[in-house]
């Protein structure tokens, strides 16, 4: 483009489609001007990120005809090898990569070096076979070179479109990459229509969840936890329910995931834990029966600075007695857990909440957490349940159930279907249920009346 002023010729470029195109390009090209440095990469002399960007899509743009895909390399646990073996053999091993990936430079495509471990190629797309075939070579050669430490490369790709930049591009064969990075005997994959699918309905939800908690199409929903001897309900257990204008009633499972990814997971349980201590505070006030309830706990809230800031206000703002609230913590979340969550835990049962381990046998069982974390009680995972006939899970409950009475850690089954199991349960000294037997969840008005 040239540098003239004239008005009528502006707006021209801004209005017209070629015009947006071509001050795309020049915008990239004033950027990669201005990072003259990152032209290319000092360490392999490839083109950095803006070069690249600038120089790939001038190739797309110019040859509309043909497809490009685009490969995206990032190495896992490339951080070991200089920590390891030191800066110069980790600069060594990146030139190493940088020549396998030069192997494929040629008038058509182009490579380029867009951070310390992350390569890209760009080159004409003729079916998967070939792409797979480069990558295979780029992923053998690279996992030869000698290292002392070990480093997986791992490979997303994408496949150009009309409409979509190379900017889209990288950002989707990213992701693909992100699908994999890190596993063992998986070295590439292909952003496709169902990533794309997936992404679209996770995208979907996070722009609307901070509606649904604001509209109040977020409802919380109780599922009574039940004395079997007596079928007395003596607690509930707080759960998620999305109210959505188009779908309906939303089960959890298809969207906390996601919430987790994004981190709204926090806002959207302490909305729900605030129900529960308002409704708590309306029970106590007009002088119902009140029974302790259970909420969920994300493993994410390790991660959040005002975690048992939060939860002692909520019981201070309601006047509720933080004995009357449950937190429920999953056993993977545990397991996986750095000591702060532990500290927190001390910190938030000496104030006066009580613990409990979901989805206790569904994971990698630490039985060892059991002896050290303050924990009250442990929710026995459904899945015990689901062949109870046989002999063998009959023995696996009952031993588990032994242990933990030993451990003076009160035991509470869930997904308790049928009146065999509850005997089965009671016989083995675990009387507290939670299940559809029972009662399935319900709104909290509901749960009101059955107290
Ligand atoms: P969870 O904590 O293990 O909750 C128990 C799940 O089992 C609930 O599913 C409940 O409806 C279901 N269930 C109860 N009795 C039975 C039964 O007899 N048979 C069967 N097949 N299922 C039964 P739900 O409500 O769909 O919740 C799924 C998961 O979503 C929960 O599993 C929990 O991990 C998560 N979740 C729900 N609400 C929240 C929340 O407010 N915050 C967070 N962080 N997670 C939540
Ligand atoms: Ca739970
Ligand atoms: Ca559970």
């Amino acid at each position: 483009m040239n540098s003239t002023n004239d008005e009528s010729n502006m707006l021209s470029l801004l209005t017209s489609e070629e015009g947006k195109q071509e001050l795309y390009l020049y915008s990239l090209k004033k950027m990669a001007e201005q990072n003259a440095e990152l032209e290319r990469y000092s360490l392999t002399n490839l083109y950095g990120l803006n070069a690249f960007f600038f120089k790939a899509n001038e190739l797309l743009l110019h040859n509309t005809s043909q497809q490009y895909a685009l490969i995206r390399m990032d190495l896992y646990r490339f951080k070991t090898v200089n920590e390891f073996c030191g800066r110069k053999v980790g600069d060594e091993f990146l030139a190493h990569i940088a020549d396998c990936f030069r192997e494929y430079e040629a008038a058509t495509s182009l490579v380029g070096h867009l951070r310390a471990d992350i390569f890209v190629l760009l080159l004409p797309y003729i079916h998967n076979d070939h792409i797979i075939e480069v990558v295979t070579n780029l992923y053998n050669k690279i996992i030869e070179y000698p290292l002392s430490c070990k480093v997986l490369p791992s490979f997303g790709i994408c496949i150009s479109k009309e409409g979509l930049t190379i900017s889209l591009m990288n950002d989707y064969a990213n992701l693909a990459l992100q699908k994999i990075k890190g596993r063992v005997f998986t070295y590439y994959s292909f952003f496709d229509d169902s990533l794309h699918q997936q992404l679209m309905h996770e995208k979907k939800i996070e722009n609307e969840i901070l509606e649904a908690i604001k509209s109040r199409y977020l409802e919380v929903y109780i599922q009574p936890k039940v004395n079997m001897k007596t079928e007395e309900i003596i607690g509930g257990e707080a759960l998620l329910r999305w109210n959505h204008p188009e779908h309906g009633i939303l089960s959890p499972i298809h969207y906390i995931p996601v919430l987790e990814e994004s981190g709204y997971i926090i806002e959207v349980d302490i909305y729900v834990w605030r129900e529960v201590f308002q409704t708590l505070h309306n029970w106590i006030n007009a002088g119902h029966k009140v029974v302790p309830i259970s909420l969920n706990v994300s493993r994410l809230h390790e991660h959040q600075e005002d975690f048992e800031e939060v939860l002692c206000k909520l019981s201070q703002e309601y006047q509720v007695a933080p004995s009357l609230i449950k937190l429920e913590i999953t056993e993977s979340a545990l397991s996986q857990s750095s000591n702060k969550l532990f500290d927190s835990m001390k910190n938030l049962k000496e104030y006066g909440f009580q613990f409990s381990m979901d989805d206790f046998g569904s994971g990698y069982s630490s039985l060892n957490m059991l002896k050290d974390e303050p924990l009250d009680e442990v929710k026995i995972d459904r899945l015990f349940l689901k062949d109870i006939e046989k002999n063998k899970s009959k023995t696996v409950i009952k031993h588990i159930l032994a242990m933990l009475t030993e451990l003076s850690i009160d035991t509470i089954a869930e997904g308790v279907e049928t009146k065999e199991q509850a005997d089965f349960l009671m016989e083995c000294g675990c009387n507290i249920g939670q299940g559809y037997y029972y009662y399935k969840p319900m709104p909290i008005h509901e749960f009101e009346k059955l107290l």
